[in-house]
């Protein structure tokens, strides 16, 4: 079944983004089994971990509302393109991972011209050549179904709670206020975190 978002909100997530491309629509998809499975934002309590910082992200943000300034985004630098998604509410929630086989028959073909036009060696011929396979794997993903395309399972991470306030602590070394749970001691010392990390690589 292809994406039921309509036609308007995907140009919109399109033009918050900046451009077109496959990984947006990896994120438009995941956002439409969020939505279908927990619900629009606003009836509920979403929240998201992204196991990725790319592009699709940025649809995520902005078709379910859960933003990193708000809190209710939270990454972790896995590096892996799986998302998980809770409504806090009701203590539901799933996890959702691109399917490791989905571009199995281009996969060698667009990482060797990937390879290319990221070191500049490219010819146009080879550029264009790129371009029409982003495009196609991009159609690919906007076409297919959702268990085409995510292996969808239970969360892997307890339920996310809600962002504690508190308190600033002035770091010792640089005097820059940070929140309490980002400092460290060291020393007999308070520390932020990027000093902290300065002394204990020197030991
Ligand atoms: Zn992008
Ligand atoms: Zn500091």
């Amino acid at each position: 079944m292809p994406c039921s978002i309509s036609k308007e909100l995907i140009e919109k997530t399109i033009a918050f983004h900046g451009h077109s491309c496959p990984g947006l629509a990896i994120g438009i998809r995941v956002s439409e089994i969020a939505l279908q499975k927990l619900g629009q934002s606003g009836t509920n309590d979403l929240v998201a971990i992204v196991e990725t910082d790319m592009s699709g992200v940025d649809a995520i943000q902005f078709l379910t509302g859960c933003t990193f300034g708000k809190g209710n985004l939270i990454h972790k630098d896995y590096g892996k393109m799986a998302f998980s998604f809770y409504d806090r509410s009701q203590s539901v929630g799933f996890r959702a991972l691109l399917r490791p086989n989905i571009l199995s028959g281009v996969a060698p073909e667009l990482h060797a011209l990937r390879k290319k036009v990221a070191d500049g060696v490219a010819n146009e011929g080879e550029r264009l050549q790129y371009e029409d396979l982003m495009k196609s794997v991009q159609e690919r993903y906007m076409n297919a179904d959702p268990e085409e395309m995510f292996i969808t399972m239970k969360p892997i991470f307890p339920v996310p709670r809600p962002a504690r306030i508190l308190q600033s602590l002035r770091c010792e070394t640089c005097g820059e206020m940070s929140m309490e749970s980002r400092t460290r001691r060291f020393d007999g010392k308070t520390l932020c975190l990027p000093c902290f990390e300065k002394p204990e690589q020197e030991i």
